[in-house]
């Protein structure tokens, strides 16, 4: 250990732009076991390990590093695994510049981090390869039942945790695959779809039942499932998109982007999309202007060059430093051919039955607003014009309005429309509904999901158990 003053930091290597724009691929190369290895050994094992203190899971990440330094790669697995449901997804797709890896102290020593994310996802990698992921099995069998209502990350950790502990566990989501973003947002080129695919199949092996295609609200009303189950989760995120107002926003070829991300990750599926074949959400031959500066924004970039767009520019209010989408990924989709327009708004959306073009203003950092950010104001007598073909809309998210959905009105939620939990129970206002994940949180990450998950199945449990002993006592 401690090798980092003589080896220096190496992250996997990367497909080239080129060669990797053709596909939907993922673009990292991977560890190969050498260099884990010696990736590994740059930990100086810290007493305080604030790598661990970032991480939402405080992963026991300087021990699986020495372990796996060691050559001791199943035990630095199964460490791994005993704080997280999904490492190999985390590994992949955590803005570890935010999180582990920006907090490592040999980050701050000028000696670039330990690449913890990529040793996390080549461990749990290597146990799938290797045969070492357990199968579910379930505890001993209790007579309650959970219904978890979203299939994401929130939704999955929940039922395998309660699962492993013996309950039964019904899963319902409104689309036909399960995995919530991880399945129909995020593209394969940061998340190959097999490997979410896998868990989902683990899962229903050990037992959990999963209804797709099932939305509550339209299939069953929240009450309705409260009478089948003994408890239930709410872990259906956050889906309705914030608007854009400016003249010609209903214009033909102005889109939402997780219509259009959802399209092409089914197209990865192999399944028929209408509305990719028509031509509507397939950017072929393009000049595609994206708005918006998040996670979602650069996803929708990257993917309009994998379908081959003619151009592909990003429209962001403010400038590189303030935009919220990861660095890596902006550097990610430069090397791939997208230009980024900081600094720029939408004014107004041309084109007689299609969209043609986008009238844009040049917007400048004004003073820090209520966030603390500096705000972006218009720059007057700036506008200019860029041609486009296809506009994808990426402006982040906010919950639907599940009391209605649900025609639950005495469900509580904040002024948000997050679902309003007591943060010690995770409760919600109704007796033995619990909620989980960006429906309480708003839109935020896989790792924070997987957390809440975590979180929520022991509250759960320990309210279960209460339950159960009560009614024994008062029969
Ligand atoms: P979700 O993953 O949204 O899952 C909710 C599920 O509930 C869905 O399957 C939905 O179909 C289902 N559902 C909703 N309503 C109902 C209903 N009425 N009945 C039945 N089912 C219902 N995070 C990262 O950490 N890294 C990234 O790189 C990253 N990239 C992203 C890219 C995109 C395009 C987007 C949109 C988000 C990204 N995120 C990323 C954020 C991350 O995906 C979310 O924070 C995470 O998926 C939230 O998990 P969840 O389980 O709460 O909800
Ligand atoms: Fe880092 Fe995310 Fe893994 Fe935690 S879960 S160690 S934050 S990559
Ligand atoms: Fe190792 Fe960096 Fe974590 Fe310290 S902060 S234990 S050096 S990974």
């Amino acid at each position: 250990m401690l090798s980092f003053p003589q080896v220096g930091q190496d992250y996997p290597e990367k497909r080239a732009a080129g060669e990797r724009a053709g596909d939907f691929a993922e673009i990292s190369l991977g560890f190969q076991t050498f260099k884990a290895e010696e990736q590994s050994s740059r930990c100086s094992q810290c007493g305080v390990p604030y790598c661990a203190n970032h991480c939402p899971l405080h992963n026991h990440i300087p021990d699986w590093l020495r372990l796996t330094a060691e050559g001791r790669l199943r035990e630095a697995y199964e460490l791994s695994n005993a704080t997280s449901t999904m490492p190999e997804i985390c590994g992949r797709i955590c803005p570890q510049d935010r999180l582990c890896e920006g907090n490592c102290v040999i980050e701050f020593s000028g000696h670039g981090a330990v690449t913890i994310g990529s040793v996390e996802k080549y461990i749990t990698d290597t146990a799938w390869e290797q045969g070492w992921v357990e199968p579910l099995v379930p505890g001993p069998t209790k007579r309650q039942s959970i219904g978890v209502i979203g299939a994401g990350p929130a939704g999955l950790t929940v039922a395998d945790l309660m699962r492993s502990r013996g309950y039964e566990v019904h899963v319902y989501d409104r689309h036909d695959r399960m995995g919530g973003l991880l399945t129909y947002g995020i593209p394969g080129f940061k998340l190959e779809k097999h490997v979410v695919m896998r868990r989902v199949d683990r899962l229903r092996d050990g037992g959990v039942i999963f209804h797709e295609g099932f939305e509550v609200g339209r299939d069953a009303t929240l009450d309705e499932l409260r009478q089948r189950h003994d408890a239930i989760v709410i872990a259906t995120g956050v889906y309705k998109p914030r608007a854009i107002k400016a003249p010609g926003i209903g214009a033909d070829g102005v889109v939402e982007s997780l219509d259009y991300l959802t399209a092409s990750n089914r197209q990865s599926f192999g399944d028929k999309v209408e509305a990719f074949d028509s031509g509507s959400l397939d950017a072929r031959g393009k000049h595609v202007v994206v708005v918006g500066g998040g996670d979602t924004a650069m996803d929708c970039v990257r993917t309009a060059v994998r379908q081959g767009a003619a151009s592909v520019r990003c429209l962001y209010r403010r400038d590189r430093a303030n935009m919220p989408g990861s660095q890596r990924e902006v550097k990610n989709a430069e090397e791939e051919g997208v230009e980024f327009v900081w600094l720029s708004a939408p004014e107004a959306f041309h084109g007689e039955e299609r969209v043609t073009g986008v009238q844009v203003a040049r917007m400048r950092l004004g003073e820090p607003d209520a966030s603390g950010r500096r705000a972006p104001e218009p720059d007057p007598g700036s506008d200019f014009q860029l041609q486009a073909d296809l506009v994808i809309k990426a402006l982040g998210f906010d919950p639907e309005e599940l009391p209605r959905l649900f025609d639950a009105p005495e469900l509580s939620v904040t002024r948000w429309g997050t679902v309003r939990v007591d943060h010690k129970t995770m409760m919600t206002s109704l007796d033995g509904v619990f909620a989980a994940g960006d429906i309480v949180r708003g839109a935020s990450l896989v790792v924070w999901a997987v957390r809440d998950g975590r979180d929520v199945s022991e509250r759960m449990h320990a309210w279960l158990k209460a339950k159960s002993k009560m009614e024994k006592v008062a029969a």
